[in-house]
């Protein structure tokens, strides 16, 4: 197609965004005003679902693929199907410190910019609301379930400091390791105790200098979640949570060995009884950018004036998009919020909802709505995307 074809639907796709940009802030903030843990945002979806309907995804599913919290609305029956997903759980205490109000709001902005811009005959739209990302893994659960079966091409934008178009995001495992020991009086015969506490610590300190060895692709965190109920009688349950994250999947095996290596000192030092449980089928991938697909992102992007950089060896996070990704070409490009802050913080919680934010999100959701305008209308952008998955 003609390249003022394109240009023309891109133009369209932003009117679209803009049009509804009073709207699309008002429901972020409704979202972030009330932060719903993972697989329990039902006021989110209740604000979601009903502008995707006031905007031409007639009957949007609620309940999709087995989970309550998570939607599918499908619009068009074009040859090429784009899937754009919408995030929106919140963090334990700190709310929505991730900023997904503003993911949510950029991917149904998107969805209804690129159904603004096109013919139903050139593309089928496919808005996903993936609930749970915090935790779970949402998107995990819906890609076992088929969400991505007939999709040749995923997408989303995640709130961050900057802009990448092609974040390092890290693979990660999440591990629960508990201790089971025998509890008795901590003074009149702790010969006869055995210290599922003591366990814990040896492990968390293996963990610990374990940490100081490992590649800087590569992150070891966790917390001990359960250390005994009183002072004067020995644990007899311990417990404690770990997440081993690693750029390269092979890393991530050997790292999970070394760990699991750590929780059995804990074992053996104390005579413990003990449980781990990697928890495999919710791992979350590696994020595996489609290289053509992130240039797409990147040149609209660079086209509303949003400035990208090209940082490699940077710390970030992880997401269930890297499963999608591993499934099907996808991009998870994120978008600053106007201050050089971390998410995971309240300060990134307080940055999620002021006007710098929400500039960026529209504008994340104009890019993502001209790059679907890209894949609808250019057949070779299409082809490229194909081979560089299948290149792996
Ligand atoms: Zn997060
Ligand atoms: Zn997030």
């Amino acid at each position: 197609m003609a390249v003022s074809a394109i240009e023309a639907g891109k133009q369209r796709a932003r009117a679209a965004v803009r049009a509804a940009a009073g709207e699309l802030v008002r429901v972020s903030r409704e979202i972030h005003g009330h932060p719903e843990l993972a697989l329990n945002e039902r006021h989110a979806v209740a604000q979601l679902v009903p502008f995707l309907e006031a905007h031409g995804f007639e009957r949007v599913e609620v309940g999709a693929f087995g989970l309550e919290t998570a939607f599918r609305g499908v619009w068009g029956h074009g040859p090429v199907t784009i899937a754009i997903c919408a995030e929106y759980d919140a963090l334990p205490e700190i709310g929505h410190a991730c900023g997904h109000n503003l993911i949510a709001t950029a991917g149904v902005g998107a969805a209804i910019g690129l159904i603004a811009a096109i013919d139903p005959a050139e593309a089928r739209v496919v808005i996903l609301g993936t609930p749970a990302e915090e935790h779970y893994g949402g998107k995990v659960m819906m890609l076992a379930r088929g969400a991505f079966q007939d999709v040749d091409v995923a997408m989303m934008a995640h709130p961050m400091p900057v802009d990448f178009a092609d974040p390092p995001m890290l693979g990660v495992a999440h591990v629960d390791v508990v201790y089971r020991g025998r509890a008795v009086h901590a003074s009149v015969a702790p010969e006869q105790g055995v210290n599922a506490l003591d366990a814990v610590v040896t492990a968390y300190q293996a963990v610990a200098q374990l940490r100081q060895h490992i590649r800087r692709d590569a992150r070891l965190h966790g917390i001990i979640t359960h250390g005994g109920a009183a002072a004067n009688i020995v644990p007899d349950y311990a417990a404690a949570t770990f997440y081993v994250r690693a750029q390269q999947p092979e890393y991530l095996r050997e790292l999970k060995r070394r760990v699991q290596g750590c929780f059995e000192a804990g074992a053996s030092a104390t005579g413990c009884a003990l449980t781990v449980d990697w928890h495999e089928d919710l791992e979350y991938a590696p994020l595996r950018s489609n290289r053509p697909l992130a240039e797409a992102y990147r040149r609209n992007g660079e086209a509303l004036g949003r400035q990208f950089v090209d940082l490699k060896n940077v710390s970030t996070g992880s997401t269930d998009m890297g499963n999608v990704s591993q499934a099907v070409p996808a991009i998870h490009p994120t978008f600053g919020v106007g201050q050089m802050i971390f998410n995971h913080t309240p300060e990134f919680t307080a940055a999620a909802i002021t006007d710098a934010a929400h500039e960026s999100m529209l504008q994340a959701a104009e890019a993502l709505a001209m790059t679907g305008v890209d894949i609808a209308r250019d057949p070779d952008l299409v082809r490229r995307i194909k081979a560089d998955f299948a290149g792996g």
